[in-house]
């Protein structure tokens, strides 16, 4: 194959790691995680080839790294900054290409890892940045007002969400208790949810802070943003429909957050770049793109073992550049694992959306899934959002996020 240009020293983009080369985590992927395996005690950083994965911590010793890898999750390199990352990415893929390697590194099989938390999440906020997505909510929650409110265009809409229920992929998920009332029900009660619901998203995973005060235009997204997890945003819609007026989500979403295990760097979606679909009116100028941030990411929801939707991340009004510059404007402060997403990710099409509650349109139209009509969620259901987009060599896939409802406490 071609020579490397601009990741490494390596003459080879080919990897001795059986089964990686042409596959969905060939050297164009390498996304990270904390990891736990036969054996081992605590939670250890590691990176994915082929169907395995490498201790980085063993591999990194005696590297100017060392430190970085050695930790129990991303914290530390998350810390260090663009430099580093795209250190420990050439490094990673000269030693994932040179045969002389192969002798010295431990391959584990990735089947064999438990994964945690990846790290340590600091603030979390959630966007809302899909136009269809938001015209369908719209439509379904004031039919008979604008479908977009009159700031929506203006700038990428969001809240501040709860860092400490976010979890891991895999992570069961309780159905909430919270108070609810019909709009024919004269007062509210309290109960499980009744329509528990996801969201599926992608979330930004920021690397490099700044102090308070200071702000990150859109040219300096790749400075301060690490990489991208799946995210599955879980919504308890009629918890949220009452509570939400007038200052927006609360208890419908703080319940669970599930992300994926992996952490794919910003560099592995390199090629997945692209051009926004269009922005009408024009933005103000703290707004303005000086690069294409949009991300060509499709995404799978699965349900009850039947994929019911597919969303392009493409076709997303406000980039992640645009969402943390907006996200940081007012001189908030920055710190490395602070988190954002993107809000649901929907297309125009029926079989694009990326909630049930758009594809139930508000749970009057059900659709089937595993041989039956659904609206929301069930206990003992499982969701899976698969992540997939173009690499340097082919097609590179991301983390997935899984979760499965658990009923309710009683
Ligand atoms: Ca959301």
């Amino acid at each position: 194959m071609s020579t490397r240009s601009s990741t490494g020293t390596s003459t080879s983009t080919t990897s001795w790691v059986a089964g990686a080369t042409g596959s969905a985590h060939d050297v164009d992927n390498l996304p990270y995680a904390a990891a736990t395996w036969p054996g081992s005690a605590t939670p250890r950083l590691v990176t994915r080839i082929g169907d395995h994965a490498v201790d980085l911590a063993a591999a990194g010793a005696g590297t100017r790294w060392a430190d970085l890898l050695a930790a129990p999750g991303l914290d530390p390199l998350l810390a260090a900054g663009p430099e580093a990352w795209a250190g420990v990415r050439g490094w990673l893929t000269d030693l994932l290409t040179d045969e002389q390697a192969a002798r010295d590194v431990v391959l584990l099989p990735v089947d064999d890892l438990v994964l945690h938390l990846p790290f340590t999440v600091g603030d979390f906020v959630d966007f809302y940045a899909s136009e269809h997505h938001a015209t369908n909510v719209g439509r379904i929650f004031r039919p008979d007002g604008d479908a977009l409110l009159p700031n929506w265009r203006h700038l990428p809409v969001g809240y501040h969400g709860r860092s400490g229920s976010v979890v891991v992929s895999g992570t069961p998920v309780r159905r909430p208790c919270g108070q609810r009332k019909a709009p024919d029900e004269p007062l509210p009660s309290y109960g499980p949810s009744a329509r528990l619901d996801i969201e599926a998203e992608l979330g930004f995973v920021v690397g490099r802070g700044v102090p308070l005060g200071e702000r990150v235009p859109t040219s300096g997204f790749a400075d301060h943003v690490f990489g991208v997890v799946g995210v599955n945003d879980w919504s308890a819609r009629d918890v949220q429909a009452w509570e939400y007026v007038p200052l927006g989500p609360h208890l419908g979403k703080s319940f669970a957050t599930t992300v994926a295990g992996w952490v794919t760097p910003l560099a592995a979606l390199e090629p997945a770049r692209v051009p926004l679909p269009g922005q009408d009116p024009a933005v103000l100028p703290y707004l303005t793109e000086s690069a294409d941030w949009g991300l060509d990411v499709e995404i799978e929801v699965e349900l009850a073992g039947e994929v019911v939707s597919r969303p392009p991340y493409r076709l997303m009004y406000w980039s992640p550049a645009q969402m943390l510059a907006h996200l940081t404007v007012n001189g908030a402060s920055l710190r490395p694992g602070d988190l954002f997403a993107s809000g649901t990710v929907s297309g125009p099409e029926r079989d694009q959306r990326g909630s049930l509650l758009e594809l139930s349109w508000g749970g009057r139209e059900p659709f089937t899934a595993g041989g039956r009509e659904r609206t929301f969620l069930e206990d003992g259901d499982e969701v899976v959002l698969r992540y997939s987009a173009p690499g340097a060599f082919g097609r590179i896939a991301l983390g997935e996020v899984r979760g499965t409802i658990l009923p309710a406490l009683p």
